[in-house]
């Protein structure tokens, strides 16, 4: 038998078992030994009933003590009383219909029985417990289980199939030893079928490492797979140069990540850099910044957004800055013309224009260069690693940059960018006001809208973001459209506001933004469209509605569109409904503006699995890791990791085919990756 067989092989399973198999994610014999217990029940250490907490089941120890009383309470129901004793006190247990567990109480028998114990004054009690022979003084699996099939019949198949097959050790001895790691077998064993809690430390500690140097030798192996050679070569030499175009200095973080990628544009290997840094910390001027260099270098750029708001967006900003420069801008987005596309195109291709910007989609297709030296993705955190891939394609051995304003904890950037170099902007740029962000619910809307109408007299605007979340989306956005008709025809009658959301026509959307950008609008009433990237720094106000609709990281997108200029900002949370878990996420708002300890509380309460949309990375899932507490297997896995790939690059020494299978396996979009 062989991992990759079907599951229904295994003794005991067969066509229907398997189909329900299925239905867990299980189709191979592998992946049902790697199925592991959710959590366990402990009878391994019977209590005694004193000792019982009040408020959990727990197993005790106890001989049947009297006769089981049968009372037939009416049509079809029995129940059967009887009292055991644990060697201190009785305890009275009380079945329900349970007549076959009833039939084995035999009088002066000692069983285990698992349940609540209730106690009054008076009595000790427990109702239905799970009763046990003696001899099951164990630890007993909980799996994640689906109707049909129980814990205790996904125990029984996979102490078959380990009867059946134990699977070759991935990991090599010298690397077991070096981290006091037993054997897969071992493993295997004591996360099934623990004797005790220790066994289910250790068989944990070597799975968790196992899952963790996977993951990290898989991305290290695909990160040394990229080209090591670049005929593009950007010296940089026209940096001071661009500084003169600048409004205002660059931020010491600004110009530290600038000369990073400067110093990896020079070294004649590709670029693979991740440029992280909160919302308005200005990662736009760096990416004109290296595209200035580029251009004057004769090489040309792409710069790609996950919004047609946000590509007009930037090329306004680059425009603006590249003034009477002699460099060439261009934006392709899908609102533009057929006709003038295939114009725009054909001007790329001949090296007419030096920098390209436009949308994901619209860059993807059939736009060639003549000498693309540089591609920036803004907010890469939506794209996989996949199309990062393609897109490298359009040129030969191209620099590649990626803008996140996603902080992200370290971890997970290793893990999620762990092909890619990471610089830091880890400050704002000077003379930013904070903002002040109030939790408050609808009893006071009348003063917040009081506020806002303050701040637009006195000449600022601001935001009013209705949520639209994907399964309600006609709904929400009826209810978008009727809030800014509402407010545009009372509370902010006297005031000129617009309206923004995701189903207006590209054109439709530019001149909103264009207006608002340009202060016409005072008052932008808005879905989430707003969320990324835009930026108007005399908006200084923002009302979200029913923010107990939006995740915390999204919260931080959103208020990140105030605060980017010299005044005051506000932002007010407004919602009515939820419990207090809500409450608390949304005070964790107000109490602070850090990115970084935004995307930390945000992975502790949805956990890592949600925290950047399942699977959209194109990395193996993890199954026993959690990278909330398993930060120290974490590194020790990762200097493994670069210690095998010192040692053995190609993954060609015979103890590490076991290893070299099982990561390709893994990784199953292999191409992507370093084997071949
Ligand atoms: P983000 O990092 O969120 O993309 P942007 O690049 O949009 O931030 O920059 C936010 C605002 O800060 C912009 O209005 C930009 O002009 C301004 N800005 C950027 N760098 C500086 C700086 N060094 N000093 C002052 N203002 C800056
Ligand atoms: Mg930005």
């Amino acid at each position: 038998m062989r991992s990759t067989d079907n599951v229904r092989y295994v003794k005991g399973v067969g066509e229907k078992r398997a189909e329900l198999f299925r239905q867990l994610g299980i189709e191979s014999v592998g992946a049902l030994l790697r199925h592991y217990p959710r959590s366990y029940i402990d009878r391994s250490r019977p209590l005694k009933l004193r000792e019982a907490p009040f408020d959990r089941p727990c197993c005790i120890k106890a001989k049947v003590f009297s006769e089981v009383r049968e009372i037939y309470v009416r049509h079809k129901m029995v129940l059967y009383k009887f009292f055991a004793n644990d060697g201190e006190e009785n305890v009275e247990i009380t079945l329900f219909n349970q007549k076959w567990a009833a039939e084995k109480l035999e009088f002066g028998k000692e069983f285990l029985f698992y349940g609540q114990v209730n106690r009054t004054l008076f009595s000790c009690e427990m109702s239905s417990p799970e009763i046990y022979d003696s001899t099951e003084q164990t630890i007993s699996p909980v799996y994640p289980q689906t109707a049909g099939l129980n814990s205790k019949a996904i125990s029984k198949a996979i102490q078959n199939a380990l009867s059946q097959f134990v699977p070759d050790d991935p990991l090599p001895e010298t690397l077991r030893q070096k981290y006091s790691l037993i054997s897969l077998k071992e493993a295997l064993f004591g996360i099934h079928f623990p004797k005790t809690f220790r066994d289910v430390e250790a068989a944990r500690k070597r799975l968790v490492f196992e899952e963790l140097f996977f993951l990290q030798t898989g991305i290290l192996f695909q990160k040394s797979s990229r080209s090591n050679y670049t005929p593009v070569k950007i010296s940089g030499q026209f940096l001071d140069e661009f500084k003169t175009r600048l409004p205002f200095t660059l931020t010491e973080a600004q110009s530290n990540a600038i000369l990073q990628c400067l110093n990896d544009m020079q070294s004649g290997r590709p670029m693979s850099r991740l440029v992280q840094g909160d919302v308005g910390s200005g990662k736009t001027a760096v990416a004109v910044a290296l595209s200035y260099c580029a251009a004057k270098e004769n090489w040309q750029s792409v710069i790609m957004a996950p919004t047609e708001v946000l590509a007009t967006q930037h090329f306004e900003t680059f425009r603006n800055l590249l003034k009477n420069s002699g460099i060439n801008v261009a934006l392709l987005t899908g609102s533009v013309t057929k006709a003038k596309k295939a114009k725009i195109k054909e001007a790329v291709l001949n090296g007419e224009y030096d920098i390209v910007i436009g949308t994901h989609a619209v860059l993807q297709d059939d736009v060639c260069f003549k000498r693309l030296g540089l591609i920036v993705t803004d907010e890469q955190h939506r794209f996989g690693v996949e199309q990062r891939t393609s897109l490298t394609a359009k040129g030969n051995e191209p620099h590649m940059l990626v803008m996140s304003a996603t902080p992200i904890p370290r971890t997970m950037s290793l893990i999620f960018y762990g092909d890619l170099d990471i610089s830091i902007i880890d400050s704002l740029p000077r003379g930013r006001q904070p903002i002040a962000t109030y939790l408050i619910d609808s009893s006071i809307r009348q003063r917040s809208y009081n506020y806002i109408r303050n701040h637009l007299d006195q000449g600022r605007q601001g935001y009013i973001v209705c949520p639209m979340v994907e399964e309600n989306e006609t709904a929400d956005l009826a209810s978008a459209v009727k809030y800014y008709e509402d407010i545009k025809e009372n509370d902010f009658k006297n005031y000129t506001v617009g309206l923004l959301h995701g189903k207006m026509k590209p054109k439709e959307k530019d001149a909103v933004m264009k207006a608002f950008a340009s202060g016409e609008i005072q008052l932008l009433v808005s879905t989430t469209v707003i969320e990324v990237g835009i930026d108007v720094p005399n908006a200084v106000i923002m009302l979200i509605e029913n923010a107990e609709r939006f995740g915390l990281s999204q919260l931080h997108q959103l208020r990140g569109r105030i605060g980017r200029g010299q005044y005051a900002s506000t932002c007010i949370l407004l919602s009515d409904r939820g419990g207090n878990d809500t409450k608390q996420r949304l005070k964790f708002m107000c109490s602070t503006t850090d990115g970084f300890k935004v995307a930390d509380k945000d992975l502790e309460l949805r956990g890592p699995g949600d925290f950047l949309g399942k699977r959209q990375h194109g990395l193996p899932e993890l199954k026993i890791a959690d990278l909330s507490e398993d930060m120290e297997l974490f590194r020790a896995a990762g200097n493994a990791a670069k210690e095998l790939y010192r040692t053995d690059p190609t993954l060609k020494s015979p103890e590490n085919q076991c290893l070299r299978t099982e990561i390709s396996t893994l990784f199953k979009t292999a191409k992507t990756y370093g084997y071949n």
